[in-house]
């Protein structure tokens, strides 16, 4: 990765992997695009342009003008959204899919998109999912991400180009709001906690979910796109999770720092049957054996740094 394209870098994972990003390779070297701009550090810190995913030749002339040889196309809608407008969801999130590939592929470069656990689905084994077995999602989402997936793979074994993906968990963050997914609850208990002292979850209790921290999500992505591509059998996606929790498993560890903090109930049915289909904990023993995949946050680590940080920015 020299000179590198990011879309949609203004939502949850874009607005930190940018900062990394240029963190580490320059801020020159970081091109940040999204369809809306704002008063960001991101549109400040270096290159920005507007950029909509669905117009194929804009992408095309930005990523021509700045010479990219990276491409981590970020631009979606997610999994509750996706569900409440699944034409919008097919378009953006497979049109602006199929463009970044194609651009890709015109100007040589190596891409990342990433993939979700909501490419799972209701008949994929719920426990330790593995790698490589069923998936039959039952949500838009989960449809375009298999057919991303499956696209990402196409895309390498027709014309060679160098695609990698990893199948994110719910990723929990302070920086930057989630964006309309089925684990939102698991960042939103966080802010509650330190603002309101309680919290009231639409997921049921007992739902174990993937999740992780987004640190770890970034280490993650520059950790893959960085190894070895004769190391890498899989490719598009690979299973990545640091814990597998239900809301009174976080509730238990931030009562260890917020001892009175209450959790109660309000279940919403349609984020509930999304979670519902998806797996209770995925096995990442192929990122961690093809790259080196190693999150360093577990959940205790994690509640410790999210309340700090967020009581840190309440001041
Ligand atoms: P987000 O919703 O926070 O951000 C998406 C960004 O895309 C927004 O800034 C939005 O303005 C932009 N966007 C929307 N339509 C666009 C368009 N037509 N053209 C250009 N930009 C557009 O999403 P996120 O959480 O940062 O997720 C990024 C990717 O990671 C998505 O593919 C998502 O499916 C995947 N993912 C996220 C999670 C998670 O927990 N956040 C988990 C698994 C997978």
């Amino acid at each position: 990765m020299d000179k590198i394209l990011v879309t949609g870098a203004l939502g949850q994972i874009g607005s930190e992997l940018v900062m990394k990003l240029r963190e580490v390779y320059g801020a020159d070297h970081v091109v940040a695009t999204d369809l809306r701009s704002s008063a960001h550090e991101i549109t400040q810190s270096g290159p920005f342009e507007l950029l909509d995913v669905t117009n194929a030749k804009a992408m095309f002339e930005i990523a021509k003008q700045y010479e990219v040889d990276t491409i981590i196309h970020l631009a979606a809608l997610l999994s509750a959204t996706a569900e409440e407008k699944p034409l919008l969801a097919w378009n953006l999130n497979m049109g602006g899919l199929m463009n970044a590939l194609e651009v890709a592929r015109e100007q040589g470069c190596q891409f990342f998109t990433p993939s979700s656990i909501g490419a799972f689905g209701p008949s994929t084994p719920k426990d330790n999912t593995p790698q490589d077995t069923i998936q039959r999602p039952n949500t838009m989402y989960g449809v375009n991400k298999v057919s991303g997936e499956l696209l990402c793979d196409y895309y390498f074994h027709k014309y060679g180009l160098d695609t990698r993906g990893l199948r994110f968990p719910g990723l929990i963050s302070y920086m930057t709001p989630p964006g309309g997914g089925t684990t939102d609850y698991a960042v939103e208990i966080y802010y509650a906690a330190v603002t309101a002292g309680r919290y009231t979850s639409y997921i049921a209790r007992d739902t174990n979910m993937d999740m992780m921290y987004m640190p770890d999500a970034l280490d993650a992505i520059i950790t893959l796109m960085e190894a070895d591509s004769s190391r890498l059998t899989h490719r598009n996606s690979f299973n990545v999770t640091a814990m597998s929790v239900d809301p009174e498993a976080i509730a238990a560890a931030i009562r260890a720092e917020i001892p009175g903090f209450v959790l109660d109930y309000d279940v919403d049915p349609k984020r509930q049957a999304i979670a519902d289909s998806w797996p209770h904990s995925i096995d990442a023993t192929a990122a961690r054996t093809e790259w080196g995949f190693q999150p360093r946050y577990d959940l205790q680590a994690m509640t410790k740094d999210m309340l700090c940080k967020i009581g840190e920015r309440q001041l």
